[in-house]
């Protein structure tokens, strides 16, 4: 199995940027509600514009509806006026599991963050180590709506 530390699509950050942000995402970690996993999480996204927004998982009894970290995000920078239409953009989507397990997205982030994050460069834990990589390259082939011609 290739190791996915030695893959070419990783990104280096300064230490000082993600050091700070992820610090935030751990701190973030700490209003999840994870009652039943007890695997909480925390993320932050920030803007071209230099705004940093918090999320962390929100679990429910019916499990279907969790929201991962990442999407609460995602969500808290839509309801503080970020527009994915404009230009403005989301540069920087960061998570922190529990004790540095790897975290990466699941699919259904990776959907969210190519629809609304999509030249962002996405950093978590990964085989022992954090690691940065494109938004583009955690989910290549994305979905995207195309109203048909009706
Ligand atoms: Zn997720």
């Amino acid at each position: 199995m290739t190791d996915p530390s030695r893959q070419s699509n990783q990104i280096s950050l300064p230490d000082h940027q993600i050091d700070a942000l992820f610090e935030r995402a751990q701190e973030n970690r700490s209003n999840s509600y994870a009652r039943y996993s007890e695997f909480p999480v925390g993320s932050v996204v920030t803007t071209s514009l230099g705004q940093v927004f918090d999320g962390c998982s929100v679990e429910n009894g019916s499990f279907g509806l969790t929201l991962c970290a990442e999407r609460s995000a995602l969500s808290a920078a839509i309801a503080g006026g970020f527009d994915p239409g404009s230009d403005v953009r989301i540069e920087q989507v960061v998570i922190a599991g529990p004790d540095n397990t790897s975290c990466p997205p699941c699919g259904a982030c990776r959907q969210w963050i190519s629809e609304l994050a999509a030249g962002s460069v996405v950093s978590f834990w990964w085989d022992g180590k954090l690691i940065s990589v494109a938004a583009s390259a955690l989910t290549p082939f994305t979905y995207t709506y195309v109203r048909p011609n009706i």
